[in-house]
């Protein structure tokens, strides 16, 4: 027997069945048996269109059926029944229903019984009533067996199998289930009354309880059934077939289905088929018994059939857990031919299918049914697994096995997760603190800590630590290094501590605004529980939540996942195609994926992890450290240029040191690093504070106290930094002195920083390695900006290689993030050799929103209401935002065909602009080194599908 490609015709065909007619009565079929493949082959071309007239399980029950599998008989009302019932307000059209029955007196002839009985010596058909959409649907109505079973059919049940238990208990099971499911009435209400039966027999098992109680249970839910809805259990057994069917309707386009298709972020539920299929028994004795199985291991991925089964037990009694199955591989011994049967049919299954299949079987006195099969859903470590082994087996191509895995299978990979299991419990015992933004994914179960300095201090002694603060400044970062986690109130998917939590890999929640935190008591009010500094948090950075306590970790690391590792090659390959055409018919290769690093560290990890270069060092970075910030404080403060020189002279070989790292964890790749850009201020004390501190020593001072001298010379250096400070001080720092703008105030500073880079090159080129340096100037928004600046700097570059007796190629480009820089991006590439979106602030001022606060104030509220379909901080904003963009790609390259461009942005990382990025024709993204792998997949994944061949 062999199992062909979906859409080719069967080779075999079911041998014991009748050949199938059509059962259309008109033109319009509506209903398909599932050995009726000139029907079906002749209403839909391909298997996707199967798919979705037949539904997938109906689709799977039709093609196992086409390819001679031991299947039911049975039959198919389409997706478009579905679509009819809807239109026409909740009614099977009339066609439709007698094809149904039409079909059911096929299947009597294909089965040898009959539905409703009456007949002498024949066995009534029992069949199952099953829902199947083209996607599964958690939410529809799955599945009501035994239909066709009456106070006459069960009767005539027992004379020809002798089988009276076995018949009562089908029937009371179809009581209940019909009872729930089609008519809606509570479970509790069948679950009652057997459990008190139960007890009063003083029986625990379902499978204890005698004829006679059975018996009498069918009686009490029949009671059941008429008491919740005023009308008995219907005898008719067409009515029984039409109430179930209607029932799967409407399910699909009830309540529940719709939160699923809307979680999904589908546009609408899907419409389902309803698959009627002869009821097989695997509960009529020890040569009986019904299972399902992965044809690989679902969770892990290896090639080994992993499944259960129980003898003398039915479908739903596996699933139920009400006795406990054994593995599939006991069958072997139990049932030995079946088993046989069964290991080689799910082989040509998976060959067939080309993939994992889930299967559905029941055995019958000693004869095997398939009873579904379908791609076997899985975890992300074994899709993994899978689409990697299968392309080596030559199952599937290496473009297949991409497409299989999915950009949040690798995140998901990517970073320790909290057990599943104990965040269920956690949340059981009300052990929620807070949720908030998921900032930066992975687990963090640590203390918490109110301050950066404590963070940093717990840090060294080894302890975990979680920092909590209402949010994060430049000057914790310290702090928030040394954390396990990060917990903010305040703050978004961009804001301080969601950057620097994803640079670093640190798990971060923010913007948890039920956090009430109070830094005085040091303590933190949320959900009615109050943890003061030293408890306990774990955070699930991936689904933004908080909870109290340590639940356990489950952790992986990417270097040992050989398979991730192999599949992201793959991947890279692709990427390197040149499949891209522009407007101009000018071939591309794909989008490369950079890495946002600032330190040497950075850049190594950026680098294992696959970055093809660096997009953005953020220089600024590098001051806040505790040897250098003094010295930042001094050029800023300083009264003449001959003072700020010296500081700026102490900084050059701080800086040097930091570039000389990075193009050697970078030999043979670019490196852009961005000349300073933060405000000044940000590099100074808080104003508030130093009013607050100089008041209280004026008071102290006021109430005759006589400061000591180290004391009074703090106050007087206080008070000139307080001078400073108020004078730096902005209204609206984010679009003030930044920038660009800094660097045509303080020449000098972008001076020393650009001398610094390229005496780092030449010093690391002269060790042999391959340096290449881009120097890129932030926050640009007119060309004669750069007009002024870009020339002295290149001034400054070539001087330095003449020192050197040095070359290194290099290029000067700008940032656009500002929307008049997109605007005229064809004068700004008359300047720039390449083109960075930063889209943090491109986003900002596009919109208008604040990057630091929209996310706790109205942002999300936007995105839950639908205002916004997305959080444009989080998924580039296509329609304006990502216009901007296109426009300055087009716009530039008019002027610079060759311009290289990228994205800096939080962006860079999200799969989503990922796949934008690709169709503007960017050359590369880039993001944190932790969303090097995602990227690196979603830009394959864009090839893919708008690369062409
Ligand atoms: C940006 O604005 O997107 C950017 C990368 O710069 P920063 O976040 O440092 O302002
Ligand atoms: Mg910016």
């Amino acid at each position: 027997m062999a199992v062909k490609t979906a859409t080719k015709k069967p080779a075999a065909k079911a041998p014991a069945k009748p050949a199938a007619k059509s059962v259309a009565t008109s033109k319009k079929q509506w209903v398909f048996l599932f050995n009726d493949t000139k029907g079906v082959e002749g209403s839909a071309k391909s298997w996707n269109d199967i798919r979705e007239l037949l539904g997938g399980k109906g689709a799977g029950l039709f093609d196992m059926t086409r390819a001679g599998l031991p299947v039911p008989s049975g039959f198919t009302l389409s997706t478009q029944v579905c679509d009819a019932f809807v239109t026409a307000g909740n009614k099977i059209p009339q066609e439709a229903w007698d094809q149904a029955l039409a079909a059911m007196k096929v299947v009597e002839k294909q089965t040898g019984k009959r539905f409703g009985g009456g007949l002498k010596g024949v066995r009534p058909l029992l069949v199952s009533v099953r829902s199947g959409a083209r996607e599964s649907m958690p939410g529809m109505m799955e599945t009501v067996l035994n239909v066709g079973l009456n106070d006459k059919t069960v009767e005539e049940m027992i004379a020809i199998t002798g089988k009276d238990r076995f018949a009562y208990d089908s029937y009371r099971r179809l009581l209940m289930m019909f009872g729930a499911t089609v008519l809606g009435i509570d479970d509790e209400k069948f679950d009652e009354p057997m459990d008190h039966m139960k007890a009063q027999r003083g029986v625990k098992m379902d499978t204890e309880l005698t004829t006679d109680d059975l018996k009498e249970l069918v009686v009490i839910f029949k009671d059941v059934i008429k008491k919740e809805t005023g009308k008995d259990f219907p005898q008719d057994v067409n009515e029984q077939l039409h109430e179930c069917a209607m029932a799967v309707f409407r399910s699909a386009t009830g309540h529940k289905a719709r939160t699923y298709a809307k979680q999904m972020g589908w546009k609408t539920t899907l419409p389902t088929a309803v698959n009627v299929v002869t009821m097989i028994f695997g509960n009529m004795g020890d040569d009986c018994a019904t299972g399902v199985a992965f044809t690989r291991d679902p969770s892990t991925g290896e090639k080994k059939m992993l499944g259960e089964y129980l003898v003398n037990a039915q479908g739903e009694d596996v699933v139920a857990g009400i006795r406990t199955p054994k593995p599939i591989a006991q069958m072997e011994k139990e049932i030995p031919k079946a088993y046989k049967q069964f290991m080689n049919i799910t082989k040509l299954l998976e060959k067939h299918y080309r993939n994992m299949q889930d299967v559905e079987f029941t055995i019958e006195q000693g004869q095997l049914y398939m009873l579904q099969t379908r791609n076997g859903k899985r975890t992300a470590k074994s899709a993994i697994k899978i689409a990697v082994d299968q392309a080596n087996e030559k199952l599937i191509t290496k473009e297949e096995a991409l497409q299989r895995v999915t950009a949040s299978d690798v995140d998901f990979l990517l970073h320790p997760q909290l057990d599943a299991v104990a965040v269920k419990a956690a949340k059981g015992e009300g052990r929620v603190l807070a949720s908030g933004v998921n900032a930066s994914p992975g687990a963090a179960v640590g203390m918490l800590a109110f301050d950066a300095d404590t963070a940093e201090k717990w840090g060294k002694e080894k302890k975990d630590v979680i920092l909590i603060r209402p949010e994060t400044k430049p000057d914790d970062v310290h702090g928030m290094v040394a954390a396990r986690g990060i917990l903010t109130a305040r703050g978004g998917a961009t804001s301080h501590a969601a950057v620097v939590a994803r640079q670093f890999g640190i798990p971060a929640v923010c913007g948890a605004d039920a956090l009430q935190i109070d830094l005085n008591t040091r303590t933190v009010v949320a959900n009615g529980h109050t943890l003061k500094e030293g408890d306990w948090v774990s955070l699930d950075g991936a689904k933004g939540e908080a909870y109290i306590g340590q639940i356990p970790k489950v952790t992986t690391s990417f270097e040992e996942q050989a398979d991730l590792v192999t599949l992201l090659k793959w991947a890279d390959e692709i990427s390197a195609k040149k499949t891209r055409v522009d407007a101009s018919g000018k071939p591309w290769r794909g989008l490369q994926v950079w890495a946002n690093a600032d330190y040497p560290k950075d850049a190594e990890r950026a680098r294992a992890y696959g970055a093809q270069g660096i997009g953005l060092c953020r220089t600024e970075h590098m001051f806040f450290e505790q040897a250098r910030l003094p010295i930042v404080q001094r050029m800023i403060l300083a009264k003449d240029p001959v003072e700020q020189q010296k500081a700026l002279d102490e900084l050059l070989p701080f800086q040097r040191g930091d570039f000389e790292g990075l193009f050697r964890a970078m030999t043979g790749l670019p490196v852009i690093i961005r000349l300073i850009d933060p405000p000044l201020h940000e590099f100074l004390p808080s104003q508030e504070e130093l009013i607050k501190k100089i008041a209280e020593r004026d008071t102290e001072m006021r109430l005759g106290t006589i400061l000591s001298k180290e004391t009074y010379d703090e106050y007087l250096a206080d008070k000139t930094m307080l001078g400073a400070v108020t004078q730096l001080h902005e209204q609206n720092p984010m679009m003030g002195l930044r920038g660009i703008r800094l660097g045509i105030m303080i020449p000098g500073l972008i001076g020393m920083q650009v001398r610094a880079i390229f005496e780092a090159a030449c010093n690391v080129k002269a060790e042999g390695l391959d340096p290449h340096p881009e120097v890129m100037i932030p926050l640009t928004g007119h060309v004669n900006e750069l007009k002024r600046v870009q020339p002295e700097l290149e001034k400054v570059a070539k001087e330095v290689m003449a020192e050197k007796g040095v070359k290194v190629k290099y290029k000067f480009g700008t940032m656009i993030e500002i929307p008049r820089a997109a605007v005229t991006a064809s004068e700004i590439a008359g300047m720039a050799e390449f083109f960075s979106f930063g889209t943090n602030d491109l986003t900002q001022m596009t919109f208008g929103y604040s990057r630091d606060d929209a996310e706790r104030g109205f942002l999300l509220k936007y995105v839950e209401d639908g205002i916004l379909p997305k959080n444009p901080f989080q998924t580039i904003d296509k329609d304006g935002v990502g216009r901007l963009m296109k426009l300055a790609v087009d716009e530039g390259r008019k002027t610079r065909p060759g311009l290289e461009v990228g994205i800096c942005g939080e962006h860079g990382g999200d799969p989503e602009t990922v796949e934008f990025c690709y169709t503007i024709n960017q050359n590369y993204v880039s993001c944190s080194p932790f969303r090097v792998p995602i990227a690196r997949l979603s830009a394959a994944h864009a090839a893919l599908k708008y690369g062409k061949k």
